[in-house]
């Protein structure tokens, strides 16, 4: 016995239907369901009888959300919700067919669910935002280190090593550009006082208070470093000795009359201080810190408050 063609099709068509392990739904041109398969009758969890020939509108009655995708015109594929517990997720495609006339000759709708995945896609999102949100974190916690790598903790300004290195590389610079720079170094005056008089908190703030005072009135590219102790240095590019020094006594000046409140007490204090100048006094920077730390014993040798600029005679 031989089978025709078509009855091969046919069977092979139906199997194929039976196995898919998609839902799949095929409306007729009067919007009545005339197949369904296996795993769509367990999904809606109706015999086949019970499908066939039904409207849409009830045999999807509790999947409301479903239904009205049914009766578009053109292909739609959609992620549709189903509620529940727990809701699941559906992908479905839906598929018009016309007939050579243009006119509608039913539908097919094919569903599958697809939870897994988008469960997987979230915590797989999730897991990246998290990931995205340590490496930020870690970011900061690196920018802060290299912070505390380069500043001093007690005044918040740069330490002795930034300091070096900006100092060559201003040295290298100014050579390149031909430019000039002067360092200013400032010691502040009977400092020991402080803290023998009102204690090291006490010290400690009157340093504070310079560190502050040195920031705020320095320009933006100037560079204000705690060298040791109560000695600060202040790289500024630019400026030929003279206006440094007009600067470094304006500071002076200033900060002599600026007052600090200790626990009550009113405190004032003064700095001594050196300025030596690139090319002026010397080419390199280690030489350049040595000949304005000269000058700065100057100062205090000649009675303190004072700047003095560096000078051979000096010495
Ligand atoms: P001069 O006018 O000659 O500079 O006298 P001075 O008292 O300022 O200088 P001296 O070198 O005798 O004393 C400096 C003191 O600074 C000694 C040291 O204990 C103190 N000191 C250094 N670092 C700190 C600090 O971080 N906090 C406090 N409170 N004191 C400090
Ligand atoms: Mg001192
Ligand atoms: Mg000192």
């Amino acid at each position: 016995m031989s089978i025709s063609t078509t009855g091969i099709i046919r069977i092979a068509r139906s199997k194929v239907m039976e196995h898919l392990p998609e839902m799949v739904f095929v409306l007729d041109e009067k919007e009545l369901i005339v197949d369904a398969n296996a795993i769509a009758q367990k999904w809606l969890g109706k015999p086949l009888d019970q499908i066939l020939g039904g409207d849409p509108l009830d045999v999807f009655k509790e999947w409301p959300q479903l239904l009205q995708r049914f009766f578009f015109l053109e292909y739609t594929r959609e992620e549709v919700e189903i509620p529940g517990d727990p809701p699941r997720i559906l992908e479905t495609i839906m598929t018009p067919i016309f007939n050579s006339k243009k006119e509608l000759e039913g539908r097919v709708i094919l569903a599958y669910d697809v939870t897994e995945r988008k469960n997987l896609e979230k915590e797989l999102k999730s897991a990246n935002e998290s990931l995205q949100a340590q490496l930020t974190e870690n970011e900061s916690l690196r920018i802060q280190l290299q912070e505390q790598a380069t500043r001093d903790p007690l005044t918040g300004v740069f330490n002795r090593r930034y300091f070096a290195e900006a100092l060559d590389k201003e040295t290298a610079r100014a050579i390149r550009e031909g430019s000039p720079f002067s360092v200013f170094i400032l010691d502040v005056d009977y400092f020991k006082k402080f803290n023998d008089t009102y204690g090291h908190k006490c010290g400690d703030l009157v340093l504070q208070t310079l560190a502050n005072f040195l920031v705020e009135n320095t320009r933006r590219s100037d560079i204000v470093c705690r060298f040791g102790g109560e000695e600060f240095v202040v790289l500024m590019p630019d400026a030929q000795v003279d206006a440094a020094y007009e600067r470094a006594e304006l500071f002076r000046k200033n900060f002599s009359e600026l007052v600090v409140d200790y626990e009550g007490q009113k405190l004032q204090c003064t700095f001594s201080a050196g300025i030596a100048s690139f090319p002026q006094h010397a080419a390199s920077g280690e030489t350049l810190l040595s000949l304005a730390d000269e000058a700065l014993y100057a100062s205090k040798a000649n009675g303190r408050n004072r700047v003095t600029i560096y000078k051979t005679e000096n010495r």
